[in-house]
């Protein structure tokens, strides 16, 4: 059923939304957006990211496909309102940070329903925020079940392909255990960090430490120092899992605490040398 060029719509016009309209245009497809409100479908028109934007879902009635884009929350929602106005045919993927709960729901809503996570964002949001190239050497994870159409897990293929992105299949469970692992609990961790930097009593140690916060805080407090509404939905959403990588997590922090009360540096310098070379397998 797929073909290299169709009538894609997008549910939710803000930054993967948008980002994924100008890519999927500049690959030729024909792209219906729809978005909750009417200045942003005209932005959404003015800045190339659409051929035809409404506030209306018919409109998205002639897509082949349609990529679910709002916040985490409203997926299912939105798929209950989407799927009235669909012929049976139509592929419908998200694009949310958090597979289970989603792809449970929403394939019992609509059998041609195949969930997705575009591993790829910025610290910024809305359709202002839409940016070429974003998914390009990017992961792309599609979590289909045994029941999914074997032809809506091809179409999604092509496309994730056509973005540039580096596609991976797993179960949405495996994907909820991975992210949290390297994208929910760091934005705890990181979180927290800035908490405890703030919790320094003497105003005067404060505010020099705020002066002397470099590139090492940067990094490290990035993640943890981004949109709240994000961390909560991960925390909501993927809660299991992100529990199970917190208590691991507070493991090893008590482990290295007690490693530096004993000053057992033999020992910190194990884990700390064990660590370096680890850190290139999750980032290279
Ligand atoms: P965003 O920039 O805030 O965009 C979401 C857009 O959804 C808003 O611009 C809003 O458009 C629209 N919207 C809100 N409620 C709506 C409704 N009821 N009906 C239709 N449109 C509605 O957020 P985002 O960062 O693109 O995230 C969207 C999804 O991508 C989330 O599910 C998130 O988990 C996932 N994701 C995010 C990232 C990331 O790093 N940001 C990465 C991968 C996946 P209006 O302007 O019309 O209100």
């Amino acid at each position: 059923m797929s073909k290299l060029q169709m009538n894609i719509g997008i549910l939710g016009l803000g930054l993967i939304g948008g980002s994924l309209g100008l890519d999927l245009r500049s690959h030729g497809h024909y792209v219906l957006g729809v978005s909750r409100q009417e200045s942003t479908c005209q932005k959404a028109i003015a800045l190339g990211i659409v051929d035809k934007a409404s506030i209306d879902m018919d409109l998205l009635a002639g897509a082949e496909v349609v990529f679910i884009c709002t916040p985490l929350a409203l997926i299912i929602p939105t798929l209950k309102q989407l799927i009235t106005h669909l012929p049976a045919s139509t592929v419908v993927t998200d694009v949310g940070s958090v597979k289970s709960p989603i792809v449970q729901e929403a394939t019992s809503l609509w059998d041609n329903f195949i969930g997705g996570h575009p591993m790829a964002g910025t610290a910024n949001s809305g359709i202002e925020a839409a940016i070429r190239n974003l998914f390009v050497q990017r992961p792309y994870v599609l979590t289909p079940l045994a029941t999914t159409p074997p032809a809506a897990i091809t179409v999604m293929e092509e496309i994730v392909h056509q973005l540039g992105a580096t596609l991976y299949h797993c179960s949405p469970e495996d994907h909820d255990s991975a992210v949290s692992w390297i994208s929910h609990l760091p934005v705890m961790v990181s979180t927290s960090l800035i908490t405890a930097c703030m919790s320094e009593t003497d105003p005067k140690v404060l505010q020099l430490a705020q002066n002397l916060a470099s590139s090492g805080f940067r990094d490290t407090s990035r993640v943890g120092g981004g949109n709240p509404e994000l961390g909560v939905m991960m925390a909501k959403y993927n809660r299991s899992c992100l529990l199970r990588s917190l208590q691991q997590y507070r493991h090893n922090l008590d482990e290295l605490i007690s490693f530096i009360e004993q000053e057992n540096w033999v020992a910190l310098e194990q884990q700390l040398q064990l660590n370096q070379g680890a850190r290139s397998k999750f980032t290279e």
